[in-house]
């Protein structure tokens, strides 16, 4: 039940409600934009589709769902007291405990009055005369707002497989990005699986120890490292704790990815084969993302990142008993880091077990589903139930499903036909006064997202204040600022080993989507100061117009 009461049922002819600023999405970026809003005592109304916040960790509840940045750094750090009184169970928090911090955050903060849950944005239309954005929502109400911020999330849009038959399916069929609400039993069941991406690598374990029998259908194998997830002592939290504001400060400033961790000072190829082993040997122990920081040249050097590829190669062959099974499971067909990086808790040992089977549907495509099986390669898998670990239509998907038009009627999915095109990730020339929070050309999920997020919302918070001090009306991102940014943003991505991946960082897995590398690889700390030092040369790159302005550049 929503805390805001629906706007449902109003005529649309009563006059729309109106308020400074709209955000679209409730999770963390969404919350976090309502906070700050709120400091700035401007109003606003956070529309969310779903009926509660969190996001990713509201929609995201398949069995073992954790993050794979460590909760004390996975944690929003805009409030001391929170992250001092918030306990964390475990070195990686499942998600029941981080939608339960979400909520927690909520009510903390008292978001809930402005949020209006169970409602989708399905429009948003900026009127030139105005400088105002017309915003339509699910249940048939318009209201009106000087901004418009869309917090709808990199990884939202639950990607469904184009492949015949499923609709037919007998059985159950869930994803993991749109989990039931209600525990799932697999208990006596067959279930197939299709899809080895994080979530899979996630769940697999958990449903095997489950199912009657489990059968993952794997179009590319995955590069993995174990969590080595345990219980976080009070001793360990407290480490943090004392030591959050270099803690903090280091994820925002130096590290590329939001991560608090050693920065390494050599190549791969500076040591001997020995002592190189032996690095990522205790890395391997050690887990977790840090394993890709052992050295500097990983995302840069293909005989470099081979060594790396090979060790963990050679740990897949270490576990994995069957020998056909090996070859399928280590991943031949891109530099390691270059698709994102999974952390495991027991998925390649799983492969062990009599329950479990593993289907190359590489060589042997998914021909269709049948009421009571997956028929691959001319064999047919009789299954009862089925899991689509299939990912999602990464960093644009969300936006796309909404009709934004700006400037001469112009759509957002027109401009962005060719790939997704902004200043900084942040604005889109043509479409003024809406942000995107860890949009297509930001580091976003190159790091650790909630670093990302609260930068970006800082930075939309003081520039709504700017522009509030100085008596702006509309700004937007120039043309010439964007296509250097994106000039600038794909240069990068080409230094590095990443487009030779055929990941959803390039769309890939989107048929018919533009390759385009999306997130901005400079890392988060350089991108930092780039988005300070724009707002300090007065929004360099950025339009800004006032009434009389506007009014001017409307007649003429
Ligand atoms: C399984 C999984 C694990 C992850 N683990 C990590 C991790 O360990 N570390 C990390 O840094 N990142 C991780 N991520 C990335 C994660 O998405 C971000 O960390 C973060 O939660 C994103 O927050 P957000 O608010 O930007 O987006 P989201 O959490 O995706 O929230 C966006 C919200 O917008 C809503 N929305 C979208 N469109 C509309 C619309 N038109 N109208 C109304 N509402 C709309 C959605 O319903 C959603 O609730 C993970 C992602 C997944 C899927």
């Amino acid at each position: 039940m929503s805390a805001v009461q629906s706007v449902s049922g109003k005529s649309p002819s009563a006059t729309p409600e109106t308020h400074d600023v709209v955000v679209v999405g409730a999770g963390f970026a969404g919350m976090y934009m309502l906070h700050r809003l709120r400091g700035l005592k401007m109003t606003a109304r956070v529309f969310e589709q779903g009926d509660g916040v969190g996001g990713t960790w509201y929609w995201n509840r398949y069995p073992g769902a954790r993050c794979d940045v460590e909760s004390m750094q996975y944690s929003y750090s805009f409030s001391d007291e929170l992250q001092q009184e918030w306990d964390w169970s475990e070195r990686y928090a499942p998600q029941a405990e981080i939608l339960k911090y979400a909520n927690h955050v909520a009510d903390r903060f008292d978001l809930r009055p402005d949020i209006q849950f169970n409602t989708r944005v399905d429009r948003c239309v900026f009127d030139e005369d105005t400088n105002r954005w017309s915003v339509t929502t699910s249940d048939g109400a318009t209201v009106v707002a000087a901004f418009v911020v869309l917090a709808t999330g990199c990884l939202s849009n639950a990607r469904m497989p184009d492949i015949e038959g499923i609709s037919g399916f007998k059985g159950k069929v869930y994803h993991t990005g749109n989990w039931p609400h209600e525990p799932v039993d697999f208990t006596g069941l067959r279930v197939g699986m299709i899809g080895t991406g994080s979530s899979a690598i996630q769940s697999v374990p958990v449903i095997a120890e489950q199912a009657k029998h489990l059968t993952v259908f794997q179009r590319t194998a995955n590069f993995s490292i174990p969590a080595r997830n345990a219980p976080l002592t009070a001793e360990e939290r407290e480490i943090f704790r004392k030591n959050y504001p270099e803690v903090r400060r280091f994820a925002r400033e130096e590290a590329r990815n939001g991560i608090y961790t050693e920065l390494p000072d050599r190549g791969a190829l500076d040591d001997g084969d020995n002592d190189r082993r032996a690095k990522y040997e205790a890395r391997w122990r050690h887990g977790g993302l840090t394993f890709m920081s052992v050295y500097n040249n990983l995302a840069l050097d293909k005989t470099a990142n081979d060594t790396a590829a090979d060790f963990v190669r050679e740990k897949i062959a270490e576990i994995v008993k069957d020998p056909d099974t090996v070859k399928l499971l280590q991943p031949n067909s891109h530099p390691i880091g270059t698709k994102r990086i999974c952390i495991d808790t027991d998925y390649f040992v799983t492969f062990n077990r009599p329950n479990v089977t593993l289907v190359d549907i590489k060589s042997n495509p998914i021909e269709e589903v049948l009421p009571h099986a997956v028929r691959a390669g001319g064999k047919d898998v009789e299954i009862d139930a089925l899991v689509l670990a299939t990912g999602f239509d990464a960093m644009t998907g969300s936006v796309a499903k909404i009709d934004i038009r700006g400037r001469n009627g112009q759509t957002l999915n027109q401009k962005w036909a060719e790939g997704p095109k902004t200043y900084l990730g942040l604005m889109s020339a043509g479409f003024p006064n809406l942000f995107i929070v860890t949009g297509p050309g930001s580091p976003s999920v190159l790091s650790n997202m909630i670093v990302s997020i609260e930068q970006h919302v800082d930075w939309i918070a003081d520039c709504a204040a700017y522009m509030r001090a100085h008596g702006f009306e509309a700004m937007e991102a120039t043309k010439e600022a964007e296509d250097d940014w994106v000039a600038h943003v794909n240069e990068v991505a080409h230094t590095t080993l990443y487009p030779q991946a055929n990941s959803w960082y390039m769309g890939a897995n989107i048929p018919g989507k533009p390759r385009i590398f999306m997130p901005y690889i400079g890392g988060v700390g350089p991108y930092r100061q780039i988005c300070n030092d724009v707002a300090a040369k007065g929004y360099e790159g950025f339009a800004m117009t006032g009434a009389e302005e506007a009014r001017k550049v409307a007649a003429s």
